[in-house]
């Protein structure tokens, strides 16, 4: 059963319990599902603490975005940590949080930390601007609370996974970062948090999202055309597409089934 860790005098008083131990580091913000779980059992691989933070990050929410309703299901997600070798728990208020003279302004909407516009210009960036400095601001500090030798990260959320390697690099921090891959409904609906929001009837729309992703993916070139088409057939179905793009190789979406967002991505075959 992993030690649940909510201030920081109780994450010192853990630091203090071992010492020169190779660190990994799971950020989430919890409501977790297998998707992070695999998240877990890469990082136990990696090193000999494991870390799993749970915070939902005020920062990196819009004004009108879902930060109220974001599920919160702390007990759950403990629960479902126990069998898997966690050490600790990081999941505290947001005061504490962000309580370090690093983060005070922070929390009082101004991330610290920019993310590199040329990699936020485009895709959710485009949609839910500042998102990336809260995204960075609450990884940076994570990583200065926890120092992680190795942090994993899903491909689930590419752009984010980009933006974070940018960062790292950037500010020459001393964290390897590890993506790991999606994992998926039997159906192919790339695990979330957000599909509790969905309904039976939504969840099984959402299934067009990776077929189509994966249609996609299956073609030897793919033409403006071939997106722009894609992109009208999930209109047709009431699947409504924020970005439908390519970018690092990969076939990116953003898409609203109700006022439920999700995301995905594939790899491009060539
Ligand atoms: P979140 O709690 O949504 O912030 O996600 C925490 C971490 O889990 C992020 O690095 C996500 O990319 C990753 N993640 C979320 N869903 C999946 C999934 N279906 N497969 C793999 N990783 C995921």
């Amino acid at each position: 059963m992993p030690q649940l860790i909510t201030t920081r005098k109780q994450l010192t008083e853990a630091q203090q319990a071992y010492q020169r131990k190779k660190i990994a580091l799971v950020p989430t913000m919890g409501a977790l599902h297998e998707g992070h779980l695999s998240l877990v059992k890469i990082a136990k691989q990696q090193a000999e603490i494991v870390w799993v933070s749970i915070f939902v990050n005020p920062l990196q929410f819009g004004p009108s975005e879902d930060f109220s309703k974001y599920p919160r299901t702390l007990d759950n997600d403990l629960k479902m940590l126990e069998d898997l070798g966690v050490d600790y728990v990081w999941s505290p208020s947001v005061e504490e949080m962000y309580a370090s003279s690093f983060a005070k302004a922070s929390s009082d909407k101004e991330p610290l930390i920019q993310a590199n516009p040329e990699l936020t210009n485009k895709l959710c960036g485009l949609n839910r601007p500042g998102h990336f400095d809260g995204v960075c601001t609450v990884v940076k500090l994570l990583f200065d609370l926890i120092q992680p030798n190795v942090a994993v990260f899903g491909e689930k959320d590419y752009q984010q996974l980009m933006v974070i390697k940018e960062m790292v690099s950037r500010l020459k921090l001393p964290v390897e970062i590890i993506g790991a891959p999606i994992l998926r409904e039997p159906s192919g609906l790339a695990m979330s948090s957000r599909n509790r929001y969905l309904n039976e009837k939504e969840k099984l729309l959402a299934t067009e999202i990776y077929k189509k992703l994966f249609y996609l993916s299956s073609l030897k070139q793919i033409t403006e055309l071939d997106l722009t088409k894609a992109k009208a057939d999930l209109e047709n179905l009431k699947i409504r597409v924020e970005y439908l793009e390519i970018f690092w190789n990969k076939i990116l979406i953003a898409a609203r089934i109700g006022s439920t967002r999700l995301i995905d991505n594939i790899k491009r075959s060539i």
